[in-house]
C-alpha cells in the first residue's frame, strides 16, 4: 500500500507536468473506483488550469483554475502514468491504456501535451471535488492532525495529544488525529529508531523522548521520500502484483531476524496491536 513517502514522490513527479498545464481530452472509463466518481467529473476537469499539487496525508490536492479542488487517493494500486511511464516503484509495468485505466487526460503546458492515465486494479483508491476553500471541513479531511513534515508537528504537539493517554504509544501514532497520513511501516521504523517501545502507554512517554520521536519521524518519512518511496514485497499479488514496491527497513518485516542497532544482542519480535503487525526489538525498546 502506498504509504505517505510513496504519495510524496507520485506529487513530485506529477507536479513538473500538471501545474500550469490546461486539461483536456479527459475520459473516464467507468463509474466508480471504491466510490463513484464526482457528479459530471468529466465536464468539471476539462479545460480546467491546475494551479498546484499538494499532498494532505496521503491524498493528492490538485487546486484548479475553476475553484474546485480535485482530490485523488491512491489507495492500495492507484498510479499516475505520465506518457507510459508509471510515478512510482511496482513490481509490475501498468497496464497502459489497459482494462485497469480507468481515466485520462492531456495536460497542456506552452503548446506541449503530455499524456496522464490514473490505473487502479483493485479499486481502492477514489477521485473527489471539492470547492477549494471547503477542502479543511470536508469529512476526508476536517478530523485529521498536523502533517508530520509540517510545521504544526512537534514533540510539544505529540505531548499535547498524548497528556494522559493509556492507549499505546503505536495505536496512538496511527490515529490520524494525533498525526496525519502516518502508516505502520514508518510507525515501527521510528518507534524503533527513537527507542521507544511500542507497547509503553501514549501518556508515559517523556517530553525529551517525544521530542526524539518527533524529529526521528521526520527523518524516517524524509528518508524513504529521498530513496523515491518506501519498498516492501509481502502485501503484492493477491491480484498479479500490481502492488507498491517497498524495501529497505531497519525493524518492519525483519522477524526473528537480528536487531541492527549496534551493540544490541536483540532479535526482532513481532506482537499484533490494534489488528496490525508490530515489529521491534525487545532489548533496546524496552521502555
Ligand atoms: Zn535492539
Amino acid at each position: 500500500m502506498p504509504e505517505l513517502p510513496e504519495v510524496e514522490t507520485v506529487r513530485r513527479g506529477l507536479e513538473p507536468v500538471l501545474v500550469g498545464a490546461r486539461l483536456t481530452k479527459v475520459r473516464q472509463n467507468r463509474p466508480d473506483l471504491r466510490f463513484p466518481f464526482p457528479d459530471r467529473f468529466v465536464e468539471r476537469l476539462e479545460g480546467a488550469t491546475v494551479e498546484r499539487i499538494d499532498r494532505r496525508a496521503k491524498y493528492l490536492l490538485a487546486t484548479l483554475s475553476t475553484g474546485e479542488t480535485w482530490v485523488t487517493h491512491l489507495g492500495m494500486t492507484g498510479r499516475f502514468t505520465v506518457d507510459g511511464e508509471q510515478l512510482g516503484e511496482f513490481e509490475e509495468p501498468a497496464p497502459i491504456a489497459g482494462k485497469h485505466e480507468h481515466m485520462s487526460f492531456c495536460a497542456l503546458q506552452d503548446g506541449r501535451a503530455t499524456r496522464v492515465g490514473f490505473a487502479d486494479a483493485r479499486r481502492f483508491g477514489f477521485m473527489g471535488l471539492i470547492p477549494a476553500d471547503q477542502v479543511e471541513i470536508h469529512p476526508w479531511f476536517a478530523a485529521m492532525g498536523p502533517e508530520p513534515l509540517g510545521n504544526g508537528f512537534s514533540g510539544a504537539h505529540l505531548a499535547e495529544a498524548f497528556d494522559g493517554k493509556k492507549q499505546t504509544i503505536k495505536v496512538s501514532l496511527l490515529d490520524q488525529r494525533n498525526v496525519a497520513g502516518l502508516g505502520n511501516i514508518y510507525v515501527c521504523e521510528a518507534l524503533y529508531r527513537a527507542r521507544i517501545s511500542p507497547l509503553i502507554a501514549a501518556g508515559k512517554v517523556s517530553k525529551a523522548r517525544l521530542e526524539t520521536l518527533a524529529s526521528v519521524i521526520r527523518d524516517v518519512l524524509n528518508d524513504a521520500i529521498a530513496a523515491g518511496g518506501s519498498t516492501l514485497k509481502d502485501f503484492a499479488n493477491a491480484e498479479g502484483g500490481q502492488g507498491y514496491f517497498q524495501h529497505r527497513f531497519d525493524v518492519y518485516g525483519r522477524e526473528g531476524q537480528p536487531c541492527l542497532a549496534d551493540g544490541c544482542a536483540g532479535v526482532v519480535k513481532r506482537v499484533v496491536q490494534g489488528g496490525r503487525s508490530t515489529f521491534y526489538c525487545p532489548s533496546c525498546q524496552r521502555r
